[in-house]
């Protein structure tokens, strides 16, 4: 699974060039790895009639419930939309926003497995340093203890620290962090899920090929790369090349 997080970013002429772009360069087509894009919810439409159907669309937060939420998304206009999945609890929401674990809580417990949940989670450099990076991680998976998953609930390890800043931990950390959190997800969710996980902060078409070669790594979560549609659509190939011998 590759995930385009656009933020806030992008425009109606944005979108036109990247699609061209990402078509010139993506050359797996037969392939099934989900490929998804998170733009502002507002080119959605748009998007949906750039992109071919091996595309899903997607959020990048939601509000599972519809009526008094001023300002949201609701989970029904989502899937009016044909959007599949939402990232949840993205570390720019908790920091921007304030959202808390038990919000972040509530949004994935009550979406009801009507979407495809992405929940984002990740340590601070101070907590790395600290050597509190499983600690934390624990305790931001605990939200899903005791609750049956969607069968494609997805986690993003997305270390803060490396978001938009050119850094990554090692691959080989990256891989140990990422059976971890199959682990204590397989263990506390009901269901026993053991979900795919994405690594996200500073994935580029340069240093891709090394994470995707970890065996726990199941994809990548990426922002300021996924801008420009030929970069996207070389490291989707890159996936390809690598996962899907
Ligand atoms: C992100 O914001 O989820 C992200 C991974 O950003 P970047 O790829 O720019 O580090």
């Amino acid at each position: 699974m590759l995930i385009a997080n656009w933020k806030s970013n992008g425009s109606k002429a944005m979108a036109i060039d990247w699609f061209k772009n990402f078509f010139d360069k993506y050359s797996f087509k037969n392939h099934e790895t989900f490929i998804g894009i998170a733009p502002p919810f507002v080119y959605i439409d748009q998007i949906n009639s750039l992109k071919k159907s091996n595309i899903k669309t997607g959020l990048q937060d939601i509000e599972p419930f519809s009526g008094a939420r001023t300002g949201s998304i609701s989970a029904n206009m989502a899937i009016d939309l044909g959007c599949s999945f939402s990232m949840i609890g993205h570390s720019e929401r908790r920091e921007f926003f304030k959202e808390s674990n038990d919000q972040i809580k509530e949004k994935i417990i009550n979406l009801d497995k009507k979407i495809i949940p992405i929940l984002c989670v990740g340590e601070t450099e101070k907590e790395n340093i600290a050597g509190k990076t499983k600690h934390v991680i624990q305790n931001q998976l605990e939200i899903i203890k005791n609750h049956e998953l969607h069968d494609l609930f997805t986690v993003a390890y997305e270390p803060v620290w490396a978001i938009g800043s050119g850094q990554t931990p090692q691959a080989e950390e990256i891989n140990e962090i990422h059976k971890f959190i199959k682990d204590v997800v397989q263990s506390i969710s009901t269901n026993n899920l053991v979900p795919d996980v994405l690594y996200g902060g500073s994935v580029t078409d340069l240093n891709a090929m090394s994470f995707f070669e970890q065996d726990f790594v199941d994809g990548a979560l990426i922002g300021g790369a996924s801008l420009d549609g030929s970069i996207f659509a070389d490291i989707v190939n890159i996936f390809n090349g690598t996962k899907n011998k």
